[in-house]
């Protein structure tokens, strides 16, 4: 078997234009833009791309940004400013503070003072909360963006064995519920995972998110199972062989002889990432002045 490649480029693009043409809908009833506001605290390169990647997706969809920059030594109260100040603002629809804090900061704490209707992310408690009961609310952005590329190939989730391989409550744990809310019978695994390659082997639909290089081999895969590598590895060039340095959880080649759909790295579940960064804006934005 071959597997087919999910082009998550190509299909967050649309998202994306589904979002275009929401917003200039919303202006003309609204009068305002969405806006949407990321905090950075300190120069980390990594964070500072990131947030330069969604500042200009939002300005490309017509969303007005908000680029609020503090020194890497502000204090806890001075990041919780920042974020009241934003949560009180009419014109930012949406708050994101970007993780990792420098070290003395706690970014569990800091992201519970984000007003949960502006909540992007989805990390807020009461979001979490709300995802655990079923309940509407704003779902974590890569998870809703994996169940996106799930419907592009119409993967069956009613009754289906899904396994997830990692627990964060970044994507795991929101992704876990996602697949519980479509009936899948959910299994997560973790470090401490007893035989994971015969959980794994289980599964119709494999989700890796650990952050090992090519941890997920041929033997993990069920004959025709859809895989979904949420991984991001950076190699070195020596390791890279000259590609690209950035590589899944999941080895790609191998697998993609036994899955019946797979999504690549980079190129598939990334570009999904900000596309539902501004999906979960404009519903945000929505809500606040009442527009469904
Ligand atoms: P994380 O918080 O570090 O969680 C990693 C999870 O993997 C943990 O639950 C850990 O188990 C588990 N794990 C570690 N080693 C394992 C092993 N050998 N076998 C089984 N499970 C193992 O990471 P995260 O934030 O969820 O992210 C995971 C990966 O996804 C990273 O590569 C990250 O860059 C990527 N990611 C990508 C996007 C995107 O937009 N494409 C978004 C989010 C994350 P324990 O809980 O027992 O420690």
């Amino acid at each position: 078997m071959s597997a087919s490649i999910i082009d998550g480029k190509a299909i967050a693009a649309r998202v994306r234009e589904e979002v275009t043409h929401e917003v200039k809908k919303l202006v003309e009833q609204n009068g305002r833009p969405p806006g949407l506001a990321t905090v950075l605290v300190g120069e980390d390169p990594a964070s500072a791309v990131y947030v330069g990647g969604k500042q200009r997706a939002c300005t490309e969809v017509g969303m007005v940004p908000f680029d609020r920059r503090l020194p890497a030594e502000s204090t806890f109260e001075q990041v919780a400013e920042e974020l009241q100040s934003l949560n009180a603002d009419a014109a930012v629809s949406g708050v994101l503070l970007q993780l990792p804090l420098p070290g003395h900061l706690d970014g569990a704490a800091l992201t519970a003072m984000i007003d949960p209707a502006k909540d992007v992310d989805g990390l807020t408690p009461v979001n979490a909360g709300l995802l655990a009961l079923g309940l509407t609310g704003l779902r974590p952005c890569t998870p809703s963006g994996v169940m996106k590329l799930l419907a592009s190939v119409e993967a069956r989730l009613e009754g289906a064995e899904a396994v997830v391989i990692g627990r964060s409550n970044l994507f795991g744990k929101p992704m876990a519920q996602l697949l519980l809310m479509e009936n899948a019978t959910v299994t997560i695994c973790h470090s401490r995972t007893r035989d994971l390659s015969a959980v794994c082997a289980r599964a119709d639909v494999l989700i890796a998110a650990v952050g090992r290089p090519r941890l997920v081999t041929r033997e993990f895969v069920k004959p025709g199972a859809v895989v979904i590598d949420v991984g991001m590895n950076r190699l070195t060039p020596e390791q890279a062989h000259n590609k690209s340095g950035l590589v899944g959880d999941v080895d790609f080649e191998a697998v993609s002889e036994v899955a019946s759909a797979i999504t690549p790295v980079p190129g598939g579940v990334g570009p999904m990432t900000i596309a539902y960064l501004l999906v979960n804006t404009l519903d945000a934005a929505r809500r606040q002045v009442g527009v469904q």
